[in-house]
């Protein structure tokens, strides 16, 4: 679909925040960062069989200041845990983190006192993206959702809002201690 069949008239409303978001999610830029096995399927998806190029996004910057995508590729020791930390703080906002893999979500089979058990006990995750490996599709998947979190991020007044109100939410939500089968 064209601009033209976008614009039949030639005048476009919209606001600064969907523009932002639109150009934001536009020019993703991943940390180069792989932990284990993750990691591979990970560099597949940068290869030209899945084409990150597609996102603008198959440049992975070796530096975290040029970067604001952290994908979690693979379990995290405690000994690489405040590496990690070091490097998302470096990192500019706004930024964002893709937790990928059972071992970086969870802790996957590593339950042991070596393993993190779960990336979001170090950083903020954004998305979860299960698989043990998860296939280059898959990551290309939770990629895509969180550009849709980005295109819809507010700004500003809003945001601060925004923030209230999921922390509202945060605390009122049953434990999942407290939770019993999959569906309560
Ligand atoms: S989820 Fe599987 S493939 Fe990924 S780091 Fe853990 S063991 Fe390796």
């Amino acid at each position: 679909m064209g601009l033209e069949e976008k614009l039949p008239s030639g005048v476009l409303l919209t606001t600064v925040e969907k523009v932002a978001g639109y150009a934001r999610k536009g020019s993703l830029w991943p940390a180069t960062f792989g932990l284990a096995c993750c990691a591979i399927e990970m560099m597949a998806v940068g290869g030209p069989r899945y084409d990150l190029a597609r996102f603008g996004m198959e440049v992975f910057r070796a530096s975290p200041r040029q970067a604001d995508l952290m994908i979690v590729a693979g379990r995290v020791s405690q000994k690489m845990a405040p590496v990690l930390r070091q490097i998302y703080d470096q990192m500019a906002n706004p930024k964002w983190v893709l937790a990928m893999g059972a071992c970086a979500s969870s802790g996957g089979m590593f339950n042991n006192y070596a393993i993190v058990q779960g990336v979001d006990h170090v950083v903020p995750v954004d998305v979860y993206l299960p698989g043990c490996p998860p296939r280059p599709e898959m990551l290309i998947d939770a990629i895509l959702a969180i550009h849709d979190q980005i295109q819809d991020m507010k700004m500003g007044t809003n945001r601060k809002a925004e923030i209230r109100e999921l922390e509202a939410a945060a605390l009122v939500a049953t434990p999942t201690i407290e939770m019993k089968g999959l569906l309560a």
